[in-house]
């Protein structure tokens, strides 16, 4: 059984087939372009290795229409990429494939790669965060993923200002939210660093990074009761940053939770992701299997 997979990103779509066990039997990388290109090399790529697909899924950037029963299904919303707002994956792939769809976000494609196949293996509640270009959360709560109306936006939620912070965020649209205050941009425009990652270790930086992380893992523990959170993204690959959001979250919660694995365990119970390289894709595939 062959499944198709796109991991669609800001600058690149990695198309993939492979099949249920994640093995991987051809992949290709396409530029983001505008919808009638990128996706036209997709569908070529797709037919082009000859294998019939059981399904296909996609885990895309958004905001986009991930329920099934909606109408606009698969449909991109307001996005600063503005050739890919209102496109809609489904029809467009409806036209050359008639195997079953599965579109779901790229945070919540990952997520489902580490239950699949990762650090949340075996687990209904479930909590995936990235920090990186953007902040993302995604997760399960009883085996169904967390939707309502739409999917969530956790990386915009407020958190309380650091007292030593005077930075006034980078979301376009909050300003001082936490992907405004805590991502990968917020930390090069606050800092002026080119990356991230170039701050020293021992730089106050990394302190505050883990004040705003630490402090929202609390709130979305306090909201969902997850059996573990995941933490991933390009900030988080830091050294020694994941043992500082550990630290602040316990000091939020101030010993309220009184679950073993929060008070006892938390190396265990706030992690790094297990998958590394082909992350996205093989979220992707398991978006697929899944549906
Ligand atoms: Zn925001």
């Amino acid at each position: 059984m062959w499944i198709g997979a796109i991991e669609a990103g800001g600058t690149k779509f990695v198309c993939a087939v492979g099949n249920e066990k994640g093995k991987i039997a051809a992949k290709a990388v396409i530029p983001t372009t505008t919808p009638a290109k990128t996706m036209k090399q997709v569908v070529d790529f797709f037919l082009g290795t000859k294998k019939k697909l059981a399904s296909i899924g996609v885990a895309s950037f958004g905001p986009l229409d991930i329920n099934p029963e909606s109408k606009q299904y698969g449909q991109i919303a307001v996005t600063p990429k503005l050739a890919w707002q209102k496109f809609n994956y489904l029809p467009f792939l409806r036209k050359s494939f008639s195997c079953p769809i599965a579109i779901n976000t790229d945070v919540n494609g990952a997520a489902i790669g580490e239950l699949e196949w990762g650090a949340a293996k075996g687990l209904k509640s479930f909590l995936y965060m990235t920090v990186g270009t953007g902040i993302g959360v995604g997760g399960m709560v009883m085996g169904k993923f967390i939707m309502g109306l739409s999917h969530s936006e956790m990386g915009h939620i407020f958190v309380p200002i650091h007292p030593k912070d005077r930075f006034k965020g980078v979301c376009p649209i909050h300003k001082n939210c936490l992907e405004g205050l805590a991502s990968g941009p917020s930390m090069m425009k606050r800092w002026k660093v080119a990356s991230a990652l170039d701050l020293p270790p021992k730089h106050f930086g990394w302190d505050l990074e883990a004040f705003y992380i630490g402090t929202a893992v609390a709130n979305y523990i306090l909201c969902f009761s997850p059996e573990r959170v995941i933490i991933g993204g390009g900030v988080m690959k830091k050294e020694g940053l994941i043992e500082k959001v550990r630290e602040v979250a316990l000091h939020m919660l101030n010993g309220y939770l009184h679950e073993d694995e929060i008070l006892h365990h938390i190396d265990r119970y706030i992690v790094l992701p297990k998958l590394k390289g082909d992350a996205g894709i093989l979220g992707a595939i398991a978006l697929a299997k899944n549906f």
